[in-house]
């Protein structure tokens, strides 16, 4: 039986300046305590340099990337800009990319793509809308992001998947243990079906109003990995507990 260890990865979105960097030495102290829980931080590229000074132990990962390598786009971010930087891993497919930038699954993939390029590891995240789920639709939806969006020759090496229901994310409200558990099984399922046994390698977080209060629970549903934390990331006092709760 495949084990995957454990990742807690913090997003902390549009947010943070050089001063909030101070709170990734209690992060890194609890990562240290932790050696079976993978921590990770994704931060604003212009964060990623010194947050891999102040806190090199930790993994230091971008929040997306240009599917490009390069070239005329102003204003955007390669893989290889934020590899030179320090990152080792990236977000692709973001939610609120999908909704502000209209991201499709078909950018993920190619993002994705761009990130393995530069030997970046990548978290794909795939979830469904409010709307979709009151449809009755968010294991098919899921289903078609992730046929999408996963990348070719996936492997749980380097690729994460994270399954983020849209209206869960900064709500505080959360689907049920049984449909996060449900949403995780068809994903598995899903890679199952496009990449055969590497599907069990590849490791499935939830994201979306996770907190210290909820997070030993989430993570004890079957197929949940870790988490993908956005707000509690922004803090050390709250984002500790949901690496102790990992552990
Ligand atoms: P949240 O965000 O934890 O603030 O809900 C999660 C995310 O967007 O990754």
């Amino acid at each position: 039986m495949t084990v995957r260890r454990r990742l807690v990865a913090g997003n902390w979105k549009m947010n943070g300046d050089l001063a909030l960097l101070a709170e990734l030495d209690a992060v890194a102290a609890a990562a240290a305590a932790h050696p079976g829980v993978d921590v990770a931080m994704a931060v604003p590229a212009t964060l990623i340099a010194p947050a891999v000074q102040r806190a090199p132990g930790l993994a230091i990962g971008a929040e997306d990337v240009h599917e490009a390598d390069s070239g005329a786009y102003t204003g955007s971010v390669s893989a290889a800009m934020v590899r030179e930087a320090g990152a080792t891993f990236t977000i692709v497919g973001h939610s609120e990319r999908r909704e502000y930038q209209n991201e499709t699954s078909q950018d993920a993939w190619a993002k994705a793509a761009a990130a393995r390029r530069q030997g970046l590891s990548v978290i794909l995240c795939c979830g469904e809308t409010g709307a979709e789920r009151d449809a009755g639709r968010a294991e098919r939806v899921v289903q078609a992001q992730i046929e999408k969006s996963l990348p070719e020759q996936a492997h749980g090496d380097w690729l994460t998947l994270a399954y983020e229901p849209r209206w869960a994310i900064g709500s505080g409200r959360t689907p049920t243990l049984e449909e996060i558990a449900a949403i995780h099984a068809i994903a598995r399922a899903k890679m199952r079906q496009l990449i055969g046994d590497a599907a069990d390698g590849v490791r499935i977080l939830y994201g979306g109003s996770v907190t210290g209060d909820n997070a030993r629970a989430i993570m004890a549903v079957p197929d949940v990995d870790g988490a993908l934390v956005g707000g509690a990331s922004l803090t050390a006092a709250k984002f500790v507990p949901i690496i102790e709760a990992a552990g």
